[in-house]
């Protein structure tokens, strides 16, 4: 199938193993978290075969992530120091957040995400022996003490607190930029993604809230989180702020709100959910 006709949300179809022979195959090719991008091919798309052929990069290690209506795609890691081929630049993942529609930016993330995991598990961390990567699940293996290492996924809550027509957005201690956002945090082992959400909100801003509920996810391949979003209803407490983590925190009007989250990212769907609902 032609990338340009493609619709990636339906068409592609993930996949960890692939036959051996194909006419034609897509190629994202991913050099120290970087993308390759085709000079003057906008929006972005993968190399073609013959591209990726004759481009003069050598794959360090090569990943099935699937087709796309029968046209297999693949993520391709190259060195990292590897140069830019003419007619070929590399762009950060960032930037792919605003240039390419939602489904390609999960793709291009995913691709991202297998060559680092695979990067990194060369080898054992138990024992240090070489692994390898198993034939049917996306695993790397150790032979020698039958450990099994899978890409790393680090869950994350992100959560709008409200109150009546209010939100409590806040400023990271971190963030570049004067911007507001919503809470967010890592998933602990142990705990439930509720109990993550509560803990967060307490430690960070001081109070507590009540009534959860489960808003949506989204991949956030920077470097490997899932973020699981909620709404969640202020309950009790004044807000103490966390210093080494948030510069500020208040609570903002619907009708009045400060620079807000970007719309790519759940916390920008948040607010824009909460918004909505509110007008
Ligand atoms: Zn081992």
């Amino acid at each position: 199938m032609d990338w340009e006709y493609a619709n990636i949300r339906e068409d592609f179809n993930p996949g960890i193993v692939t036959g051996n022979s194909h006419d034609a195959s897509y190629h994202i090719v991913v050099s120290d978290g970087e993308i390759l991008c085709v000079d003057g091919a906008h929006p972005w798309r993968p190399l073609t075969q013959d591209e990726w052929r004759w481009c003069g990069l050598e794959p360090m290690s090569t990943h099935y992530l699937g087709d796309l209506g029968g046209t297999p795609i693949f993520a391709e890691e190259v060195n990292p120091d590897a140069e830019e081929p003419p007619g070929y630049e590399f762009d950060s993942l960032w930037s792919f957040l605003t240039s390419v529609e939602q489904p390609v930016f999960y793709l291009i993330g995913r691709a991202k995400q297998l060559v680092e995991w695979h990067r990194h598990h060369h080898f054992c961390g138990a024992c240090g022996a070489e692994t390898s990567t198993a034939p049917i699940d996306r695993s790397r293996k150790c032979e020698s003490c039958n450990l099994a290492f899978y890409p790393r996924l680090s869950p994350s809550i992100i959560v709008l607190v409200t109150r009546g027509e209010e939100v409590l957005l806040a400023r990271n201690a971190h963030a570049r930029g004067n911007f507001y956002s919503t809470l967010a945090g890592f998933v602990e082992p142990g705990e439930s993604i509720e109990e993550t959400v509560h803990r967060e909100v307490f430690e960070e801003v001081g109070i507590r809230v009540k009534n959860l509920r489960y808003y949506n996810s989204q991949s956030w391949p920077f470097p490997n989180s899932l973020m699981l979003g909620f709404h969640a209803e202020y309950e009790s407490g004044e807000i103490t702020i966390q210093e080494e983590e948030i510069a500020d925190a208040q609570w903002f009007h619907y009708t009045d709100m400060p620079n807000k989250p970007a719309m790519m990212s759940i916390s920008g769907w948040l607010v824009d959910d909460f918004v909505k609902r509110m007008s």
